[in-house]
């Protein structure tokens, strides 16, 4: 097959693997610089170009389509998917998933476990927001940070108080979470891929941090799922439309509960920490799932 990968940049691991494991099942695949794709949307004839080149047909795209470019990368991504491509994931479901409160909201709407979750606009509403979410210590976060930056632990409602009004004055989204304290600075990776999770990683924070993310020194080894974080990741997975996901679970005592669906999520912690080729699966489910008209938006 003939199969196109958007990337800012081919020396990244899970680039560099994408292009690997593609070599290796005969397809022909080409990476793209995302930024550097332009589109000619004036036609009846949608066309891509690259480099003064128009792209000819693509069976299908892998999107890894960073969170500082969202809104350009789905536009390419769109205009794949009007040209029939079928796409890994479709434009629509990674726009959903950008956006933390939107996919909190469509989670709690299909009765997946989350943590207990606040947000609100105005300054009056501090006070509950600390309510709702059972008091300190809590987390908040800003809506768009990622890599674990703009997730704060605050431990006293004084604390809680001050990281609200500052991120307030900076006129910055963020959300109000109860802290899963129980989790004990562990996470869990699940990679799903269609209807499966096909590996798992726990992440342990360093010491001294409740984040564990491999960004802010946290530290990943394999680990057994139960039958419950099974289904939860891949239902988390299937509401938010994806069909390759990170979905990242904290355990709570009253289960699992998930904090964040990721649609490029990173190969190099999982690949390294389990042994398996991620990177191989996506191709077999390319090939099993890529036909022609197959994007039921077709990037509307
Ligand atoms: P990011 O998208 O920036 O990685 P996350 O929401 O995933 O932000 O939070 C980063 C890390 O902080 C998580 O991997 C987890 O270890 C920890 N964490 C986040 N939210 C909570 C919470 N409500 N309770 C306990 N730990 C949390
Ligand atoms: N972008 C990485 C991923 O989605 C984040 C890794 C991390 O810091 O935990 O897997």
């Amino acid at each position: 097959m003939k199969i196109a990968i958007l990337s800012r940049n081919r020396n990244l691991y899970s680039t560099r693997r994408l292009v690997e494991a593609g070599h290796a099942r005969d397809h022909e695949v080409h990476v793209f610089d995302t930024l550097k794709c332009y589109m000619d949307i004036a036609t009846m004839r949608p066309a891509i170009y690259y480099k003064g080149e128009r792209l000819e047909h693509f069976d299908a795209v892998i999107p890894r389509i960073g969170a500082s470019i969202t809104f350009y990368g789905l536009a390419v991504l769109r205009q794949f998917e009007m040209m029939n491509t079928f796409p890994l994931n479709e434009s629509v479901a990674i726009g959903r998933s950008r956006d933390k409160l939107r996919s909190l909201q469509l989670l709690s709407r299909k009765g997946i476990g989350l943590p207990i979750t606040s947000f609100a606009h105005s300054v009056e509403s501090t006070e509950d927001l600390i309510r709702l979410v059972g008091g300190a210590p809590l987390v908040v976060k800003l809506l768009e940070g990622t890599q674990g930056k703009g997730v704060v632990l605050a431990e006293t409602k004084k604390a809680a108080e001050s990281v609200i009004d500052a991120f307030r004055e900076l006129k910055a989204d963020f959300l109000v979470q109860e802290f899963v304290k129980e989790a004990g600075g562990a996470d869990i990776r699940c990679l799903v891929i269609g209807q499966r999770v096909v590996a798992a990683m726990m992440r342990q924070a360093r010491e001294g941090e409740f984040r564990s993310n491999l960004h802010r020194g946290g530290t990943a080894s394999v680990i057994k799922l139960s039958p419950a974080e099974r289904s939860t990741a891949v239902r988390a997975a299937r509401t938010m439309g994806l069909n390759v996901a990170g979905v990242d679970i904290l355990r709570s005592r009253e289960g699992p509960v998930v904090l964040e669906v990721n649609s490029s999520p990173g190969l190099e912690g999982i690949e390294t920490a389990t042994h398996k080729d991620i990177a191989g699966m996506i191709y077999r489910f390319i090939e099993t799932h890529a036909r022609p008209n197959r994007t039921r938006t077709r990037g509307t």
